[in-house]
This record gives C-alpha cells, structure tokens and sequence, in this order.
C-alpha cells in the first residue's frame, strides 16, 4: 500500500508526502500511529515531523498520558497556517471554495454562467469575481491565501506551451497572463480530471491503494487515474477522456461530434436522451436545467409508486455505464473504481447496484479479481477540492517541503 506507492516516487519526498496524508486523514494522530499506518521508521516519522512542525504545516495539539510511559504528543494539519481556495470553472458555473490548510471547506461563491457567453475575458472576470467575493466573504487579507488552483477543461500541455482547447466552447485560446493578473496570488491551474485524481490520492481511496480510476459523472463524463501511485497526464494532459471513446459504433451523436461515446450515453444530457426514448412525453423532459430533471429522476426512482420509465432509464444507464467501465477496466486494471461527480451525488446509489452486476459480467475475469467499484469518499465538488489540494502542494513545493512531481502550470 504505502509501500508499494513508495517505489515509484522520490523517497524523501513520498515519505513527507505520506506523513501529509497519514495527518490529514486522521483528525489527530501520534508520531507512533503514523509510523504504524505509513510503515515509516519512528526515526523518519520524527525527523519528518519535526520538519512539519517547523513550517507550521503540523501542530502539536496536545499532550495525553497513557498509563505507562512518557506523555505523547497529539498531531494535527495546521488547519491555521493559511487558506487555499479551488476554483471549478464548468459549463454553467464557476465556482471558488476556500479551505484551511487541513482541506476543511470554509466558504464558497458561485457565479452561474450563461453557457452561450464562452468569450475568454468574461471567464476569467468570472474567475476573478468568485475568488474576490470568496475571500471577501471570509473577512480575509488577500496576503493569507497561500495559493489558488484553477481548474480549466480542456487544459492541454503540449510542445508549444500552456494552451486551453475546449472544442464545445469558443474558447480555444485563453489568455493566461490576464488570468494570473486578475488573480494576483500564487497560481496553479490543470484540468477537471487530474484534480479530481489529486483530490482522490490525497483525501479518497488513493491514499491506500496504487491503481485507482475516478469516473466524474456530470454534464460531461471522464476518467480520472492513478497509475502505480502517480496522476497519470499523458503526453498533452490529456488522459482520461474515456467519455469521448466508443460505447456504440455509429450510435448516438456525441457533442464532441463523433458518434457513440459513452459521454452520449452516461452524462447528463445522454441519460434524459434515454429516457426520452423510453417516454417520449414524460414530464421531467420539460425540466429546463439538467441538474433539476437528474434530481427528479432520483425521487421519483424510489419507493412503492416508483416511475417505471424513470426505472427503466437508470437501469438502461447502469447497462450503458457498466459497459463503458468493462472496457476501462480491461486496459487500466485498476484495483478500485469511484464514481464522483454530480450526477453520482444524485443518482449514484440507485445505479451502483446494477453497474456492479454489469461490470462483473462483461470485464475480462482477471482484471476484476480484485477489483471495487464505490462512490468516492472525496465529498462535495471534488474538483475544487482536488485543484485547491494542487495549489496546496504547489506552496509545500515552494517551501522546500515536497518535490511534487506534479508540472505546475503557472
Ligand atoms: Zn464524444
């Protein structure tokens, strides 16, 4: 577990980066604890503590005394030692959650965007608007965020330098000097998936496991990865697109413009598409916001006087979706799946039954001997979470603390 995550990184990095997480998971611990939990020597847990403490990023919270020995110091993240805040920037939505340094969400602002108005410069005064509000709101000195991360779909890093392609938005070039001038704080930005990867190494299954995949299900659908303990990016940043690979060949018209992608099948969009197949006329049809027709959905599926079409269109998408997660499965063999994202929030445990059946039926027998499929234990918007955790890791980089093998965009 630990130990098999150790091989692939800096040893003087992962151990910090273990003792990190052995911190931040639990609510107080002991020098002891985290050397049981980590499989660190007491030595390295000291002297790495010690370092922690130092830069104010561990407290000793108190002193308890067993009934034998010396008294044992309790240990905490240093929720106090600044703020993070973590922006989503979505279709319909921009979104800045401010956290401690412990990644306890402490307050949040949000803008609703019209998703017709995609023009480069109001996105970023959308950006710059939620984290002034957000650090308003807190009653903050702009001097005691530490960092802000700034998730961007579409981020692709490439020979050529930072660009952002988003291919169903206008916005193909944005200009990242205006974004780093708006915000004025240390900044870091990276796409939706390998922040959600981060959130979960850090705060989700990946602290115990190497080979982890999160699918986020929203109004898009994608894959994030973590490959023998490191995010994997690929050669443009670019990995984890699963939603846009193929469920159906020539089925249903994706928005990316090819024709059945499991994005067409299992986002939101794609599953109202179901169930106006299955009702034509049904009523939640009408619903104008997605997020309002998916939570109706979730209501009406429960209970005696269930909605039988509403029935049939999560048991078709859990079809769709086991499916899709076979063929991930069968590449990636990865010894847990979590399902996170909006649509899991509302819909997740109506699906997770019938998508487990469908995986274990259709993945290849060996890659699923071990395998777990759950919804993630990262809660609320783990892409603001998972982007204030790179912001995070990008200030203990600076001090000196990790060696992040994190490309820090900006
Ligand atoms: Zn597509």
């Amino acid at each position: 577990m630990a130990g098999a995550r150790r091989t692939s990184r800096d040893i003087r990095s992962d151990s910090r980066l273990d003792v990190l997480h052995a911190v931040l998971s639990a609510t107080e611990t002991t020098r002891n604890e985290i050397a049981r939990s980590t499989g660190l020597s007491p030595a390295t847990v000291a002297t790495v503590v010690g370092e922690l403490i130092t830069e104010g990023i561990v407290v000793e919270t108190r002193m308890s005394v067993g009934r034998v020995g010396r008294p044992t110091a309790a240990l905490a993240m240093n929720a106090d030692r600044g703020r993070v805040v973590g922006v989503d920037v979505a279709e319909t939505y921009v979104r800045a959650v401010l956290f401690d340094t412990a990644l306890e969400q402490i307050g949040f602002a949000e803008l609703e965007r019209d998703e017709h108005l995609l023009e480069p410069d109001l996105i970023v005064d959308a950006i710059g608007e939620v984290l002034d509000r957000v650090v308003a709101q807190a009653g903050l000195a702009r001097e005691q965020v530490l960092g802000v991360g700034v998730s961007l779909p579409g981020l692709v890093r490439s020979s050529s330098g930072i660009s952002v392609f988003v291919p169903y938005w206008a916005w193909h070039a944005v200009d990242l000097d205006h974004l780093r001038d708006r915000v004025r704080l240390p900044l870091v930005i990276d796409n939706p998936l390998k922040a959600i990867a981060t959130a979960e190494l850090w705060l989700g299954r990946g602290r115990y496991v190497s080979n982890l995949v999160t699918v986020n299900l929203g109004t898009g659908v994608g894959a994030a990865m973590v490959l023998d303990g490191r995010i994997t990016r690929g050669a443009t940043n670019s990995a984890g697109e699963w939603g846009h690979s193929l469920l159906v060949l020539d089925g249903r018209l994706c928005r990316c413009g090819r024709r059945g992608c499991v994005e067409a099948y299992v986002g939101a969009p794609g599953i109202l598409q179901t169930l106006g197949e299955i009702a034509p006329d049904h009523p939640l049809l009408d619903a104008t916001l997605q997020r309002d027709a998916i939570g109706a959905m979730a209501r009406a599926a429960s209970g005696e006087d269930a909605d039988p079409a509403v029935r049939e269109t999560i048991a078709r998408t859990a079809y769709y979706l086991g499916a899709a997660l076979a063929d991930l499965v069968a590449v990636v063999n990865p010894a847990v799946v979590t399902l996170t994202g909006w649509t899991t929030w509302t819909l997740g445990s109506h699906l997770l039954p019938a998508v487990r059946e469908h995986l274990r039926e259709q993945a290849p027998g060996p890659s699923i001997l071990d395998l777990e499929l759950e919804i993630s234990t990262v809660r609320g918007n783990s892409v603001a979470t998972g982007i204030a955790t790179i912001a995070l890791e990008r200030f203990l980089a600076d001090a000196g603390l990790i060696t992040t093998h994190i490309p820090l965009a900006l």
